[in-house]
């Protein structure tokens, strides 16, 4: 198992302790006592009508006031053994942020999550926070909803951006060892982020002409708007990080190149974009593609939108899969005015790796789930493109090796649905452009790069990488502490030359 955090444990509890021995802290727990505290109703997210956000791209959580947060933040327990913090992949100091919401010190709560998290204004946008931080909160043990983590996260990032100054954090002095990162998404941007701070020259190489990965390309900006990626890019800037842009490494440039341009030590972060498909047959059929292409045309080359880049339209859209990007392509597709959207997923809803809220608005936004079935055959018209789709019903056996109920198909169950548009977001795979242009790189059989998983170094001494390179498709958040855990060893390692 990878590791996910940046301080180990030790170091973590104390500065849980430390934190909230702190005589404000210890008033404010005391003003009100926890069955006052629990009694508070859990805050709700202000969101835009259903009708109206499916005509835009208006972000659909409008975000809580400062009124709510504080209200909210004084639900937290400030509990002496904080399971929230565990349930963290990178162990942000929770109850310390929350606390100084409630004390209306809003700038003290987003340095306490700057203190951790590098992207706290996405991670609160993002982040599964109902299956991490959430799920561990000792409210749901006693029967009440969790503390709203994430919304309070957001909170506090979005207060501090919009009210403070853009501040370059306390940089060490230049120390003239230069390093290069291999793709600008959200490992990229953070081990960018913590090697300037060092004292590091640092610079990006980005394949496309936009900087932030999936942050940019895939999740579209009614959940994350792409003026909140591009603050904390800014922020790199003023640390003085550059950014190469449309360079692809392992084409444009190869990896001898870095070392003739100067830099002892390479970050690969080009995450997981190869598309993966379901190969049965009809699948090469014209209006079949993957999300990836979907998401990508639409979010960065702004097809449908007003840009050059075309996108196949349909009146009857099915999207395959059961995750974010399904979830995230269906809701694109109503965007671009499709009138009937179907969701096609083999297990049931309740096995849906996608986030629940994005699950919930899918719905409320009119799109059509047709769980517990399966693609089997696309049927074409006489020119190639799409007419219709065959789908196997399903039922849930045994759990598999992801401990989720497995499909098993219902002998004879089959069904016609006419599509004019297919849309497969069944999963990605590692680009193997990078890893297979380094002699001596060892890879996975899952075609992921095999490294060290305390230090995120890999088999070539100079190189790091973490992220979806690394894990074939995780978070953002796991792969901001990758970012950070690599920028921490490498740091090391190349200041003891
Ligand atoms: C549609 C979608 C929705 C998602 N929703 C969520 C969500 O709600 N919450 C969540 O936590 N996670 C979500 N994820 C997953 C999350 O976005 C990823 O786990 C995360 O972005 C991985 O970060 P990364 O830095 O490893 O790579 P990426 O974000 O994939 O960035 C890699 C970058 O490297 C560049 N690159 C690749 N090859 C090269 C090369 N040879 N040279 C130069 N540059 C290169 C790419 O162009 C890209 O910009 C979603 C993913 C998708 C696709
Ligand atoms: S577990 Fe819940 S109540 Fe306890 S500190 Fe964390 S957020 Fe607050």
């Amino acid at each position: 198992m990878i590791k996910t955090t940046v301080l180990n444990y030790t170091e973590m509890e104390q500065n849980n302790m430390e934190s909230r021995n702190e005589q404000w802290r210890i008033d404010l727990r005391n003003a009100k006592t926890p069955k006052e505290r629990t009694a508070i109703p859990r805050v709700e997210m202000p969101q835009l009508d259903p009708k109206y956000r499916i005509t835009c791209n208006e972000e659909v959580n409008q975000g809580i006031s400062a009124e709510q947060a504080v209200v909210e933040a004084s639900r937290c327990l400030d509990c002496a053994n904080p399971q929230c913090v565990t349930g963290c992949p990178v162990n942000i100091n929770i109850p310390k942020f929350i606390k100084n919401i409630e004390r209306g010190e809003f700038g003290e709560a987003a340095a306490a999550l700057k203190e951790t998290s590098s992207l706290p204004a996405v991670c609160g946008r993002v982040c599964p926070q109902e299956k991490q931080c959430e799920s561990r909160c000792i409210h749901t043990k006693m029967g009440h909803p969790a503390v709203a983590i994430g919304y309070l996260e957001r909170f506090a990032a979005d207060w501090q951006r919009d009210n403070l100054p853009q501040e370059v954090p306390a940089m060490a002095p230049a120390n003239g060892i230069k390093v290069a990162v291999i793709g600008s998404g959200p490992s990229g941007l953070s081990f960018a982020g913590d090697m300037a701070k060092k004292g590091f020259s640092v610079t990006v190489f980005e394949a496309l002409h936009e900087i932030g990965g999936v942050l940019k390309y895939g999740i579209p900006e009614f959940r994350l708007p792409n003026h909140i990626v591009d603050y904390e890019i800014e922020g790199l800037r003023k640390m003085g990080v550059e950014f190469v842009k449309d360079c692809l490494v392992g084409k444009t440039i190869s990896y001898e190149d870095l070392h003739e341009m100067g830099f002892k030590g390479v970050f690969v972060g080009s995450g997981a974009g190869f598309p993966r498909f379901m190969n049965i047959p009809g699948e090469n059929l014209n209006g079949i593609m993957s999300s990836n292409e979907y998401l990508t045309r639409i979010n960065l080359m702004e097809a449908g939108r007003g840009g050059d880049t075309p996108v196949l339209r349909g009146k009857t859209i099915a999207v395959i899969g059961g995750g974010n990007t399904a979830m995230d392509s269906t809701r694109t597709a109503l965007r671009m005015g499709t009138e009937r959207v179907i969701l096609i997923y083999r297990r049931s809803e309740e096995e849906m790796p996608a986030r629940r809220e994005e699950v919930g608005h899918a719905k409320e936004e009119g799109v059509e789930f047709k769980t517990l079935h399966n693609p089997i055959e696309y049927i074409g018209d006489d020119k190639g493109r799409v007419i219709a789709m065959r789908v196997q019903k399903m039922e849930l056996g045994e759990p598999d090796a992801s401990g989720r109920r497995s499909p098993v198909p219902i002998e004879g169950a089959i069904e016609e649905i006419p599509v004019d548009l297919v849309i497969v977001a069944v999963g990605v795979s590692p680009n193997q452009l990078v890893p297979r242009s380094i002699p001596g790189l060892d890879i996975s059989k899952r075609n992921t790069i095999v490294v060290n998983e305390e230090t995120m170094q890999s088999s070539v001494g100079d190189l790091y990488a973490g992220g979806d390179i690394v894990r074939g498709g995780a978070t953002v958040i796991l792969a901001m502490g990758d970012g950070r855990r690599a920028a921490l060893n490498m740091a090391e390692a190349l200041l003891a030359k």
